[in-house]
């Protein structure tokens, strides 16, 4: 966030006179102590109903707002901007003006950059946006892939988190949501790599689903208990299979926010499988 933005407006590559009425005009009613009566102070205090405040110092030919709150007071800033024409200059950030035109108008350092908005756009809450720094969205890294569980992040059993895992320590962007049925293994905490592998398995001795419904050959069943992340229910429902081999689970279906069955489908003839959560 920049604490300090300068208000001037540009002809030809240098400060004009933006229109002093204007200025007190937009200024006079969050001026502490008001105006006087003709003219600018040397530098006063800005205060808005909603708590938000500044300094300002300068004159018609740039005004400078030092430590201001956004809010009313960037409101006022951004009418002043739309009212004389005048750039905002916030400290660090490219210049942003009203019209396209008066790029031409700016010094050459800042034509490249400057940001146009349009009048009717420009509001304080335009101004902060445009100044305020935008987090960098971070690039998570892939999922190991689950065969019986294609998109734990779409059923919620896996969310995006930034700290390391209980298990390998490390930090992979993801963390385990779902049940954990072990004695004394963590409750949460588990990054998905550690399911996908079965370390967290194997360490606690810990399943993530409790059972299996039908017959299915050994490796599947482990597959399914200790290397996919299950998924949490009211009851503990059980895993469906179908065709011989574990069917992969989709989600659940809600009514009124409450999980009313579990959708499976078939990896094999893609039947669609549900189990009811009846309580
Ligand atoms: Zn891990
Ligand atoms: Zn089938």
């Amino acid at each position: 966030m920049s604490y300090s933005l300068y208000l001037c407006r540009f002809v030809g590559g240098q400060p004009a006179p933006m229109d002093e009425p204007a200025i007190r005009d937009v200024l006079a009613p969050v001026t502490v102590g008001g105006m006087p009566p003709t003219g600018l102070p040397d530098s006063w205090e800005l205060q808005a109903g909603d708590g938000g405040g500044s300094e300002v110092y300068g004159d018609a030919l740039g005004l400078t707002f030092n430590r201001f709150s956004t809010g009313q007071i960037l409101d006022r800033v951004a009418e002043l901007a739309r009212r004389t024409g005048a750039a905002v200059l916030p400290l660090g950030c490219p210049a942003i003006l009203t019209s396209d035109a008066d790029r031409r108008h700016l010094p050459e350092s800042l034509r490249a950059e400057a940001v146009v908005v349009a009048p009717e756009a420009l509001t304080g809450l335009a101004v902060q946006l445009l100044i305020s720094p935008q987090p960098e969205p971070r690039r998570r890294p892939a999922l190991p892939s689950f065969p019986y569980h294609p998109n734990p992040v779409a059923t919620g059993s896996v969310t995006p988190y930034d700290g390391p895992c209980a298990c390998c320590g490390q930090e992979r962007g993801w963390v385990y949501t779902g049940p954990v049925y072990a004695t004394d293994a963590p409750d949460s905490g588990i990054c998905p790599h550690c399911i996908a592998f079965g370390t967290a398995a194997e360490r606690w001795d810990a399943t993530f689903t409790e059972g299996v419904e039908g017959a299915v050959p050994p490796d599947v069943l482990t597959t399914i208990l200790r290397r996919t992340p299950g998924f949490l229910a009211r009851r503990s429902p059980t895993w469906l299979t179908h065709c011989g081999d574990g069917a992969e689970f989709l989600g659940s279906l809600d009514k009124d926010g409450r999980p009313t069955a579990y959708l499976f489908r078939c990896r094999v003839c893609a039947t669609s499988l549900s189990s009811a959560d009846s309580t």
